[in-house]
């Protein structure tokens, strides 16, 4: 069949090829999926059975329930974020959804999206299929893979449309501070950028809160954010995220989310609305435990010699494999059975890096370390 040409202009996903080398051989201990070993909260999972054994198996509205919109409102406070339940806000399936229609409601073809790499991987395949153009801005583990504004001049972003953020990041673990992001909005401002925030990991930070960029002077009219229930709620498999913004900005999406989606998963939607009701216990538990495997990873890595930069946020270690990567990971796998993802996927600045997931219980984090140095050594 003949197929549409954005579509060849998009190679397959990186870590999926990968995993698939993974699945082959037994006995393997992936640290490469970027998502939790936990199970969503019992009292999320207990809304989800409920509301099915009460037939509320409908749509919903397009822009999600208005329960579900009003917790999401009073929930983003604790990040200074204030939006309208009504106009501020879409439901979505997955933070990945919310990414899809922010790309087609505010990139025109021809448009430029500068990206700071290394990155999630999603958003330059988004930035195409919208008919967009990716810049790649590489950002420094020098600089603990903060974006500087320098960088951004750099990479020639001041002609860019568009700038894809997204801290704490996949897959260095970095975060940005209000002071950080001082220089990233003016910046923005300057060169009138649209900002996309991808805030996903906002709840999984170490080293004090997350700020949103979005809360800095000037930017919350030219700022979409994204989150969602994957990652802090455990959730991935329930497909729910959402987005706030101004309201032209999530009309237009929710124009796009209409036809193509209707309306997220209702059955995620009763599970999330329990989870920011009643589930705050439930992820302070999993952040501590985060945490926890956190510095132990970090302390193995720089034990073994292999440079960690100290990551203070998501649940990813960005170790220097002093070498390339790629051949690294394949000959970790082949003779140590241990997965991880080299860094060069992640876009320019992740060469000679891995990203290592401690999403993964203590004993099989523990083995894989002992195999990984046996490798090093
Ligand atoms: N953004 C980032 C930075 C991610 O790491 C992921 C998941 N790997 C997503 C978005 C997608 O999340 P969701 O499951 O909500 O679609």
């Amino acid at each position: 069949m003949k197929l549409a040409d954005r579509v060849n202009q998009v190679p397959p996903s990186g870590i999926r090829r990968f995993f698939e080398l993974a699945e082959e051989k037994d006995d393997v201990i992936s640290l490469g999926v970027g998502e939790p070993d936990f199970s969503a909260p019992w009292a999320a999972r207990t809304a989800a059975i409920d509301s099915l054994e009460r037939g509320k198996t409908s749509y919903t509205a397009n822009r999600g329930r208005r329960d579900l919109r009003q917790a999401i409102a009073d929930h983003v406070t604790r990040y200074d974020q204030s939006y309208d339940p009504d106009e501020e806000i879409l439901v979505t399936t997955g933070a990945s959804e919310a990414v899809d229609v922010a790309m087609r409601a505010l990139v025109d073809p021809g448009d430029t999206v500068a990206v700071h790499q290394p990155s999630y991987i999603s958003y330059a395949p988004g930035i195409i299929f919208a008919g967009g153009e990716p810049l790649a801005v590489p950002t420094r583990m020098e600089n603990d893979f903060k974006l500087t504004y320098a960088d951004l001049e750099a990479s020639g972003a001041a002609d860019a449309d568009v700038l894809v953020l997204c801290y704490p990041n996949n897959p260095t673990g970095a975060t940005m501070s209000r002071d950080d992001l001082t220089e990233v909005a003016e910046f923005a401002r300057e060169h009138d950028l649209v900002v996309l925030a991808d805030e996903i990991y906002a709840a999984l930070t170490y080293d004090g809160d997350h700020t949103s960029i979005a809360t800095l002077p000037g930017m919350r009219e030219r700022t979409v954010v994204f989150n969602g229930f994957s990652k802090a709620y455990a959730m991935t498999g329930l497909r729910l995220g959402y987005a706030l913004g101004p309201a032209d900005a999530i009309g237009a999406m929710n124009r796009i989310h209409q036809y193509s989606m209707l309306s997220a998963p209702t059955t995620a939607q009763f599970a999330a609305l329990e989870a920011l009701r009643s589930c705050e216990g439930d992820v302070v538990e999993m952040r501590t435990q985060y945490n926890r495997r956190r510095r132990f990873v970090l302390s193995r890595f720089n034990e073994m010699g292999l440079d960690c930069f100290e990551a203070k946020g998501a649940f990813y270690a960005f170790p220097h494999c002093g070498g390339d990567d790629e051949a690294f990971a394949e000959a970790l796998l082949q003779e140590q059975n241990v997965a991880v993802v080299p860094g060069r996927i992640f876009g320019e600045g992740g060469e000679g890096h891995l990203r290592v997931s401690y999403a993964t219980g203590m004993n099989d984090l523990r083995e894989a370390l002992d195999r990984i140095e046996t490798f090093v050594s």
